[in-house]
């Protein structure tokens, strides 16, 4: 894997994933502003192949003075601690972060969490299953520190050059995006990927309506003047605008379909999900954990339509239900 000069002073990095079929993650350098976007996963291949790729860039991790995460995902954080550790950048992150760390260290292990989650989403059946990974599973940690904590709209500057922080919550609640107006150039993280949508979930353990904040995020893009997208994954492109509209008609097709499948019927959660036409493998062949994702990915959806008002819960020995109104 080799990095490239995207535009006049902007590296992109390619950090290989081990069991992640999306293959890599990018990660930008901004040589003006000595910013390094997202660092890939923790891994020896990850490792080398950002010392290798920076330096066939003419550039040194020694001159990287700050590393921004546009999420904390593990595909995004691994490197950050090593950069660190080589030049002191300085790791910085939405505000937000500083909360997330605090819901991690919830009291209940990973565990019991899903398996309460699998009961109300109306998944005893995979109990059973689920059982066998007790004791391997422990909740998993984040480990990385925050140095700098941002705010929507701060700038992150040099003399000779400036982006803007944009808060796009939604795939995470953490989740930034970086604007360089004088390029109209938005470096997206996952918020933004030319092809697949981007994973938005809510777990049973979770508040909020995740959905909603991304329906939210994508309109907020509307509003800025960018064409040029740099992702964290897939393919640099150009058309924000139209991939903005695809994805939020993706979503709202998506939550008339979840309407349609209720019908008549009340509904758990995996009910609901074993009937989405998913686009990228049928329910049946999808195996647990990918399964648990879909359902997550469903019952974001049937909050956002729960709060519109335009579907209804109920809740029956512990089990969620949605019928119509
Ligand atoms: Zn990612």
């Amino acid at each position: 894997m080799s990095g490239s000069e995207i535009s006049d002073g902007v590296w992109q990095f390619r950090l290989p994933l081990r069991y992640n079929p999306l293959g890599y993650t990018f990660s930008y350098y901004i040589v003006k502003i000595h910013t390094l976007v997202d660092a890939g996963e923790e891994s020896d291949e990850a490792r080398n192949a950002l010392k290798r790729q920076m330096e066939e860039s003419g550039h040194r991790i020694t001159d990287v003075e700050r590393v921004v995460l546009t999420h904390l995902h593990r595909d995004h954080i691994g490197l950050a601690d090593f950069v660190k550790s080589v030049s002191g950048a300085k790791i910085c992150a939405h505000e937000i972060t500083g909360n997330v760390a605090g819901i991690e260290q919830n009291w209940r292990t990973l565990y019991e969490s899903i398996r309460e989650e699998t009961r109300s989403f109306g998944g005893s059946d995979f109990l059973g299953l689920l059982s066998r990974f007790e004791g391997s599973l422990s909740r998993a940690v984040r480990t990385v520190d925050i140095d700098t904590f941002y705010e929507d709209g701060d700038p992150i500057s040099s003399d000779e050059s400036s982006i803007t922080v944009i808060w796009t919550p939604g795939h995470a609640p953490e989740h930034i995006c970086l604007l360089d107006a004088d390029r109209r150039t938005i470096y997206s993280g996952d918020h933004v990927l030319p092809v697949i949508t981007p994973h938005v979930s809510l777990h049973a353990y979770d508040e909020g309506d995740p959905l909603r904040d991304y329906m939210e995020s994508l309109e907020k893009l509307e509003r800025i003047e960018a064409e040029k997208v740099y992702p964290a994954h897939e393919f640099a492109f150009e058309g924000l605008k139209s991939r903005l509209t695809e994805l939020r008609t993706h979503h709202n097709s998506r939550a008339s379909e979840i309407v349609s499948i209720i019908g008549t019927g009340e509904r758990t959660v995996f009910q609901v999900a074993s009937k989405i036409k998913w686009k990228s493998r049928p329910w049946s062949l999808m195996p647990f954990w990918v399964k648990r994702m879909a359902a997550a990915e469903t019952y974001a959806h049937l909050v956002f339509l729960r709060n519109r008002g335009r579907i209804r819960e109920k809740v029956i020995y512990g089990i969620l239900f949605y019928g119509n109104i």
